[in-house]
């Protein structure tokens, strides 16, 4: 028998939190069979409507249901870590509470662990239902990660996500502050199978992300993952540094030809306006790997627990 950690994340889940369990049984059996028991680990990421009374219903029902309760919204990336970190499992998988993440894909998943895969992640297809406008700058942000960091990065993919528990190790000794899981899984290395899927909407209730939420995590993604905002700075820098030099010689040399008419002075506004500009952007990118760097040297702890919520 080998042990499979189920680990969902919930904020504000009442609704889903019973409709995901019902749907997780149906698959049970067949999971049962080929030699996998399971534990739920849900993880309540300081959700404010009754997740935890749904969840403690279910360990009523279920001994094999248990609780990890943050005191306060710590994010999703948290609640995963969390999730590891009181996962037993020889085997590990993320879920999200919404039935977004198929259970019935499960056997698929196990399959390709068995033939000898460290971890099967799954990606969506399509984003059907999603606004077109969202999935326009997601698309652009997978394809702007490829480029500027080295870590492997796909689209569409999602954090449903089978790992062996060597996978699990390599994660949890990442214990940065700043997480961002999907950069993680690259990161780490591993052999990986990928499964494709359409996409399905939300069973209840609705997403936890708004377009700012979104382009602050993408802001995350690419501090935690490439340091090539640093490096277009400097050059731009550099590019700046140049061209000065150039209009140096300029206006020396024309100077001893012509002499000084005083004239120029809109487009000297424009010059200096935009290079102000430019510098305020650049210290911005600056701005931005400090505060990351000032974050991850007070060395706060991930998540804090509300013990008296956690079973
Ligand atoms: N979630 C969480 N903390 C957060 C935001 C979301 O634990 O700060 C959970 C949420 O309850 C759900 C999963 O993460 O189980 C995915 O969230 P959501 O469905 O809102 O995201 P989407 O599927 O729209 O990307
Ligand atoms: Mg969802």
């Amino acid at each position: 028998m080998s042990l499979l950690s189920v680990i969902v994340p919930c904020l504000n889940e009442e609704e889903s939190v019973p409709l995901f369990y019902d749907e997780y049984l149906k698959v049970d059996p067949v999971l049962k069979e080929r030699g996998v028991e399971t534990e739920f680990i849900f993880v309540d990421d300081g959700s404010t409507d009754g997740t935890v009374d749904a969840v403690r219903a279910l360990k009523d029902k279920d001994e094999r249901v248990h609780l990890v309760s943050f005191s306060r919204n710590f994010g999703k990336e948290s609640a995963l870590y969390a999730g590891l970190q009181n996962s037993r499992g020889d085997l590990v998988v993320f879920m999200d509470a919404d039935l977004q993440d198929p259970p019935s894909l499960l056997p698929e998943m196990l399959d390709g662990i068995d033939e000898g895969f460290d971890s099967v992640a799954t990606r969506r297809v399509n984003r059907k239902g999603e606004p077109p406008i969202r999935s326009l700058f997601a698309r652009a942000f997978y394809r702007l990660m490829r480029r500027i960091s080295n870590v492997e990065m796909m689209d569409g993919a999602r954090d449903y996500r089978l790992m062996s528990r060597q996978m699990v190790n390599a994660i949890l000794e990442m214990s940065e502050y700043n997480r961002f899981t999907k950069g993680i899984f690259g990161w780490i290395g591993f052999k990986t199978k990928w499964l494709e899927y359409e996409n399905v909407n939300r069973v209840a209730g609705e997403t936890k992300w708004s377009f700012w939420k979104l382009v602050r995590y993408s802001i995350e993604g690419i501090t935690a993952f490439s340091t090539a905002p640093l490096t277009i700075s400097s050059v731009v820098g550099l590019f700046f540094f140049a061209f000065a030099f150039i209009m140096i010689v300029f206006i020396i040399v024309r100077k001893l030809i012509f002499g000084d008419p005083v004239s120029g002075w809109p487009s000297l506004v424009c010059i200096i306006l935009f290079i102000s500009g430019v510098q305020f952007f650049c210290t911005g990118i600056l701005g931005q790997y400090l505060a990351k760097t000032y974050m991850e040297v007070k060395n706060r702890p991930i998540y804090i627990k509300n013990e008296k919520n956690c079973f």
